[in-house]
């Protein structure tokens, strides 16, 4: 990052809160970077820095043991400028506001570059789910739900699956929303199970969009997808799809990871047979016909393509020296600190950032809300033909983007979101 200009629009006390691992830190750092690039007006620049409203609710219920638990639940709308607030909802012991905070705005942006009619927003309880009994998580969601009535709807706040939250989880927002409303609205969440007005497509459509957005860096870089060498870290819902879709592409997958460690062969892995090695026995671990490696070993594995596709932070400035790859896809939210990525560019790495590559899973929530609210289901060809569109119009605007400024496809990817949301602003104005 190039230092501040001395007529900076960048707020002064930014410093204080600069951390490599900080979530906002890591966002707002990008961010910017990307509206200075873009001459931003200030006052716009004050107005996307700042959340449009936080909400902290205390959850109150009855335990199983008949105790009572107060637990504290987080909702923020960071902007709504284009559409209603779109963010999932997670159920972690680490959720804070700020971090909720930071999501928030990362959904603002993310709904942008993908030109979906939404803003972005972000909720979650502090609670550890692991402790609590079905019971008690469907009481957590039913009075967390209560507690956000007044902002919730889908012409507001729509809220989606996070980290520690299911489709199950959504059936109760749903129905706990529609007894309030006095008729079922099942536009109000996304991420719900089909028979509910969920979509199909849905449960793949993160790691079919990190295969759409891969395949077209392949291609910008003239690389072939057959053969090509991919590396995948994490092989839960995004990573194991992604590898099965590139793997039927032609690409092969040469190292994948979970939270236990990897596996690794440079002949490549069969991953048919991975998914159901994992579905026998939870993780990859003792997957025959393989090396073990560390998941710090997976990010060097030699590969033209690298994707983190488990959890944010991974790449920092001390490792991001040792990667071999070609690509980066980031299927995961956050995976690479802003340190890194000065690296990842003195190297020449190419990285296909989060707000763009994971976009697809954002992308079909927006196509079961459309869904919802026509009362007309379409089938899965129609939505994964759709997110193809949707992705690949989306990588070539980040790219004409990065390609006029002379930046990465990261802030090219910021430029894009900021220059969409910030156009809305200066046409509606300021209400006084
Ligand atoms: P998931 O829970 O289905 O899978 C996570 C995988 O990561 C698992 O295989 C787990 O074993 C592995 N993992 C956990 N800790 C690890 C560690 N320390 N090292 C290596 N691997 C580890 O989750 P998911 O839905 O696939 O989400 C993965 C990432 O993608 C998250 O960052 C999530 O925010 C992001 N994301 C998901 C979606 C979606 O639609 N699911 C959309 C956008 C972004």
């Amino acid at each position: 990052m190039t230092p501040a200009h001395p007529n900076s629009i960048i707020r002064p006390d930014k410093d204080t809160f600069l951390a490599e691992e900080n979530p906002f830190e890591a966002m707002m750092s990008r961010f910017d970077y990307a509206a200075q690039r873009l001459n931003l007006d200030p006052g716009l620049y004050k107005i996307l820095r700042s959340p449009e409203k936080q909400i902290i609710v205390s959850v109150p219920i009855v335990r199983d043991n008949g105790e009572v638990e107060v637990f504290t639940g987080y909702r923020v709308l960071y902007n709504t400028a284009r559409g209603p607030a779109k963010g999932g909802i997670r159920f972690d012991l680490n959720v804070t506001l700020d971090e909720v905070k930071a999501l928030a705005a990362w959904m603002t942006w993310k709904c942008a570059v993908v030109n979906l009619p939404f803003g972005g927003s972000k909720g979650g309880v502090v609670c550890d789910p692991s402790n609590l009994s079905n019971l008690e998580l469907e009481r957590i969601t039913r009075r967390y739900t209560a507690a956000l009535i007044d902002i919730l709807g889908p012409e507001s706040d729509v809220p989606a699956p996070d980290m520690n939250t299911n489709e199950r989880v959504m059936a109760w927002i749903m129905d706990t929303y529609s007894m309030h409303k006095r008729h079922t609205v099942t536009a109000v969440v996304t991420g719900k199970p089909v028979e509910m007005g969920g979509s199909l497509g849905r449960r793949d459509a993160t790691g079919r969009g990190c295969m759409f957005v891969t395949r077209e860096a392949l291609k910008q870089l003239g690389l072939s997808m057959r053969g090509a060498r991919v590396a995948v870290q994490g092989f839960g819902n995004v990573g194991s799809t992604a590898a099965r879709l590139l793997a039927e592409q032609g690409a092969v997958i040469v190292a994948v990871s979970d939270k236990n460690g990897g596996i690794h062969d440079p002949a490549g892995i069969d991953i048919a047979a991975a998914l159901e090695w994992v579905r026998e026995h939870r993780f990859l671990d003792g997957f025959p016909g393989t090396e073990r490696i560390t998941n710090e070993e997976l990010l060097a594995v030699d590969c033209d393509v690298l994707i983190p596709a488990a959890l944010e932070n991974v790449i920092t400035s001390k490792n991001a020296g040792s990667i071999r790859a070609k690509i980066i896809c980031e299927g995961a939210n956050g995976p690479t600190t802003a340190n890194a990525d000065r690296i990842l560019d003195e190297k020449g790495i190419f990285v296909i950032p989060d707000i763009l590559a994971n976009a697809g899973g954002v992308t079909v929530s927006y196509f079961e809300w459309v869904q919802d609210r026509g009362g007309y289901f379409w089938d899965e060809e129609t939505v994964n033909s759709r997110l193809e569109r949707i992705m690949v119009n989306s990588y070539d605007e980040v790219s004409a983007m990065a390609q006029k400024h002379q930046v990465n496809l990261r802030i090219g990817a910021y430029m894009l979101a900021i220059e969409r949301v910030s156009a809305v602003h200066r046409l509606r104005g300021i209400y006084a």
